[in-house]
């Protein structure tokens, strides 16, 4: 989520005003205009294409929380922060690698309905699939909600869903179902059935990937366990013949193995000798939801919105901050890994931080950013949880082109990794300007619905505000009841 803009700071400014290192005899520039280089920090409109195209390529695979191709997303955030001149954040590496545990299912799930007598049993991959599991077996009560009913123009209405239920969604558009199970998720649902398409049934019985875990932990604090199964047309109208109440169960056999998330974290250490206690810290997810089911006939979730866009902005500000003179309080650069998870990486990056969790005085974490947000003006960002402190009216204040979240009922403060650090008193909030596009968390968030001009004006209005923030005093305060 995240953006706005300052004109003179477009890509229109030329890049290659600053002289080259290591070339031979630089043209020297009058003093004056090195000096207005350095108060206006101009953005890299190559840069951003650059980091872009590589992470939200295809070669990537969409980034798959904990996956080979997430540690080379962080390998390679690790590589463009040695170049900026950013020291390592974890110890001698940028990387910090996160131990957790993978489930894998070790047989088809079997998804049953009713008891005894009238007890239906069906098998994975041609009576039903899975959009999304959490976990090896869920049950509860049968619940049936309509879509359509569950709506009210762009607000999904929370479905008056019982928690522990097993959710079955009636009737409505595909992006009314989609919503309607989302809610239903979030609302506590043990699990949701929903119509699935014949596209969802073409990879057959192959078996559906759980997220991992921290050893030994509960959940984290940032979303939670969803299970969405797609029902065959037969199973659909089955389930729909059958009762409230009814008893609905899905049964996997897994085991658990090591696996890994990966993190990438930078620092530079303060050039003020008491204000370098301070850290403001700039992050962005790095992962995405990987392969999954194909929609006319793409399987790789580029994730270019969501959120190479935000990883992109934090890079951006780190070359500006890395390549200039030392800021004043120290600045840190997180790239989280298995944010989709429910922000796992973040979760860990709390828990073993570069400098203690109480001298980070702000977090800025950067959301879907890559395209304008129909409902504020052009060029502008939002923040989330505007209300709960200072820090966004702050930044406007000082040029940012930020504004309050336009749609609060979202959630988004409670959606991304800056609620993670915020639960632990970090005054943190979220930069987007996601304004609802349909291809959120499709096949589609690739590099042509990108709009690169909007990426370009919106980091490029953030590096003066964010300059101003590293070499300020100014420490944000929560509001009144604004802590979560
Ligand atoms: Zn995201």
């Amino acid at each position: 989520m995240k953006r706005y803009w300052i004109p003179f700071l477009v890509s229109l400014f030329p890049i290659l005003t600053l002289p080259t290192l290591g070339a031979q005899s630089p043209p020297k520039l009058p003093k004056t205009s090195v000096r207005a280089e350095i108060q206006a920090p101009s953005v890299c409109a190559l840069c951003i294409r650059a980091h872009m195209e590589f992470l939200a390529s295809d070669a990537m695979q969409g980034r798959g929380s904990g996956s080979h191709d997430e540690q080379v997303a962080a390998t390679y955030i690790a590589s463009e922060m040695r170049a900026f001149g950013i020291a390592p954040g974890n110890g001698q590496s940028y990387i910090q690698a996160v131990p957790l545990l993978r489930r894998k299912l070790s047989a088809p799930p079997v998804l049953k309905l009713g008891a005894d007598a009238s007890l239906i049993s069906w098998s994975y991959g041609d009576d039903f699939v899975a959009a999304r599991l959490s976990q090896p077996g869920f049950s509860g009560p049968l619940q049936k909600i309509r879509a359509d009913a569950a709506l009210k123009d762009d607000t999904p209405e929370e479905p008056m869903v019982t928690p522990g239920a097993v959710v079955l969604v009636m009737g409505g558009s595909s992006a009314a179902i989609r919503r309607a199970a989302f809610g239903a998720a979030s609302a506590g649902a043990a699990g949701v059935l929903i119509a699935g398409r014949k596209e969802d049934f073409a990879e057959g019985n192959k078996l559906p990937q759980l997220p991992a875990r921290f050893q030994g932990s509960a959940t984290p604090d940032m979303g939670g366990d969803i299970n969405v199964l797609q029902l065959s047309e037969e199973a659909m109208a089955r389930a729909q013949q059958a009762a409230d109440g009814t008893q609905v169960s899905l049964e996997a056999p897994s085991r658990q193995e090591p696996a890994y998330t990966w993190n990438a974290v930078g620092i530079i250490p303060g050039a003020d000798p008491t204000l370098k206690q301070q850290a403001i810290l700039f992050s962005a997810h790095l992962d995405h939801v990987g392969i999954g089911q194909p929609v006319n006939g793409d399987a790789i979730y580029n994730g270019a919105d969501d959120d190479a866009s935000g990883v992109t902005a934090v890079l951006e500000i780190a070359r500006v901050l890395g390549q200039s003179s030392k800021p004043r309080r120290t600045v840190i650069f997180a790239f989280f890994g298995s944010e989709e998870n429910g922000g796992m990486g973040a979760t860990y990056f709390r828990e073993h931080p570069p400098v203690p969790l109480p001298n980070i005085v702000a977090n800025l974490e950067f959301e879907m950013l890559g395209r304008p947000d129909p409902k504020v003006p052009a060029n502008t960002l939002w923040l989330t949880g505007w209300e709960r402190s200072n820090l966004g009216a702050t930044l406007a204040q000082h040029g940012a082109r930020l504004v309050q979240d336009p749609r609060p009922d979202q959630d988004f403060f409670a959606r991304s990794d800056n609620y993670v650090l915020a639960k632990k008193g970090v005054v943190a909030h979220t930069i987007s300007s996601f304004g609802l596009h349909a291809q959120y968390h499709q096949p589609s968030d690739d590099l042509e619905h990108i709009n690169f001009p909007h990426m370009n004006s919106a980091i490029g209005s953030l590096l003066g505000p964010v300059r101003w923030l590293v070499n300020s005093g100014f420490t944000p305060q929560w509001k009144d009841g604004g802590r979560p």
